[in-house]
């Protein structure tokens, strides 16, 4: 029998499963769709060391009924899933004081201060080109007020030690000559990457893994089995079944009903984002702009510019609402890109898995000795796939992990 299997094959998973292979442990995979098709497949593509201030953070409160009430605001809830969100919404609240902001910038500082190494090994051990851009990334506020009103997050990031280059005026205009600079303020943030695709990426990884003798099952787990308080065995939506050893829930935002069938439950929620790819859309980029005026992130891909950002909280797999990709292409050509030629390109929905304190949850499944849990990555699963299957690995290998892993335990407080 296979002594791990992992469900799960967005990139956490693929990463997990890779790691677990790298110490000589036999993976099994358990992916329902493309790998890398959900979350994975269409965010920012940043490797976003020094994205760490939470979206919760103090003057949340006071922005919050605004976003509320305008559906094409930087966060929207959809109308009638209030009541079912409030529970979360008010954790997450309750976790933008101050000094929980402090401590959560900390706790995904620890995790994103080893991203590059991480990534430099699975990279090279995988061999997979043309991947990325050693980028730094644009900053861009309206106005200098703005960021002067933001200075606390500046403030977060640098005592994690990630410091910015200020830009303005004459410095400015020449970073990016397809983006209207005018009038605004820019900081450069250094150490980012930017891939090229992050689904190829991740796909990429996955070949990696089964070339070196992984398996890879295309099934969707319906149920998991359980015997004397630990799981013994996975159930398929197609009658299949199979037995297991140890197990990582590594499926997103989809990990929910899969923790209740073994007596687990956390707050997760899926916090919606969208995305436009323009191919040929007449600007060119040297590296990824963050309009932070604005919300949402510019990044050459492999199929274009892709315009991505917004939260929108609603229930799993909801209809998409496509409108708030639109929102995002007009703010971009209105006060990024006057040059940009069409507004038009695929749109994508995907769902950050969220934890209301915004820090994952890699750790041991409580009260269950043969399970543990990889998810509610949110804003920053791809910076820390290569990391966190490390961390799950050497959980389950016996060695000590590199990072202390109190904070992202799965029975901490989630406040
Ligand atoms: C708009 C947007 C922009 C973002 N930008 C960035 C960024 O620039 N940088 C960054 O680091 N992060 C970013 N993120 C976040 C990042 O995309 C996610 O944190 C990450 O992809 C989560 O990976 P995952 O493997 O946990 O989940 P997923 O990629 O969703 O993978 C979970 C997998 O589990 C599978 N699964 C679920 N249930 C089952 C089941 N029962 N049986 C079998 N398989 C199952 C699913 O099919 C899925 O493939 C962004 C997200 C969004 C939405």
């Amino acid at each position: 029998m296979t002594e791990v299997t992992v469900i799960g094959g967005g990139i956490i998973g693929v990463c997990t499963a890779l790691a677990l292979q790298r110490e000589g442990v036999s993976t099994l995979l358990i992916e329902r769709g493309p790998i890398g098709g959900e979350a994975t497949f269409g965010n920012c593509a940043l490797m976003a060391l020094s994205e760490i201030v939470p979206l919760a953070k103090p003057g949340v409160m006071k922005k919050l009924p605004g976003w509320i009430l305008n559906p094409e605001g930087p966060l929207a809830i959809r109308p009638g899933h209030l009541p079912t969100a409030l529970p979360w919404l008010l954790k997450f609240l309750r976790n933008a004081r101050p000094h929980r902001v402090a401590q959560i910038c900390h706790g995904l500082g620890m995790l994103t201060a080893h991203a590059q190494e991480d990534f430099d090994e699975v990279i090279e051990v995988a061999q997979i080109e043309n991947i990325w851009a050693e980028n730094e990334v644009l900053y861009l506020y309206d106005k200098k007020e703005q960021y002067l009103a933001d200075r606390f997050s500046w403030q977060l990031r640098a005592d994690e030690g990630y410091h910015a280059t200020e830009l303005e005026g004459g410095a400015l205009a020449g970073v990016e000559s397809d983006v209207d600079t005018d009038g605004k303020f820019g900081l450069i943030a250094h150490g980012w990457r930017s891939f090229t695709d992050p689904q190829r990426l991740t796909r990429e990884l996955a070949q990696h893994f089964t070339r070196l003798g992984g398996e890879i099952l295309n099934a969707e787990v319906s149920y998991i089995e359980s015997a004397a308080s630990r799981p013994k065995c996975v159930h398929f939506t197609d009658g299949a079944q199979r037995d297991i050893d140890k197990l990582v829930i590594a499926a997103g935002c989809w990990a929910g009903q899969l923790l209740k069938d073994i007596g687990i439950r956390i707050p997760l929620a899926p916090l919606h984002g969208y995305h436009t790819d323009i191919a040929d859309s007449g600007v060119s980029l040297s590296r990824p702009v963050l309009y932070a005026s604005g919300g949402f992130v510019n990044t050459p891909v492999e199929s274009g510019l892709r315009i991505a950002g917004t939260v929108e909280i609603a229930p799993l797999d909801p209809e998409p609402n496509f409108r708030r990709a639109e929102v995002l292409v007009e703010k971009a050509k209105r006060s990024l890109f006057p040059g940009l030629k069409h507004t038009h390109g695929s749109q994508w929905i995907g769902a950050r898995p969220f934890m209301p304190d915004t820090l994952p949850v890699i750790g041991p499944a409580p009260g269950v000795d043969n399970t543990w849990l990889a998810v509610g990555h949110g804003q920053l699963g791809i910076t820390m796939g290569p990391t966190t299957g490390k961390l799950v690995s050497a959980m389950i290998t016996g060695r000590s992990p590199a990072v202390d892993l109190a904070p992202y335990r799965a029975d901490r407080s989630y406040v």
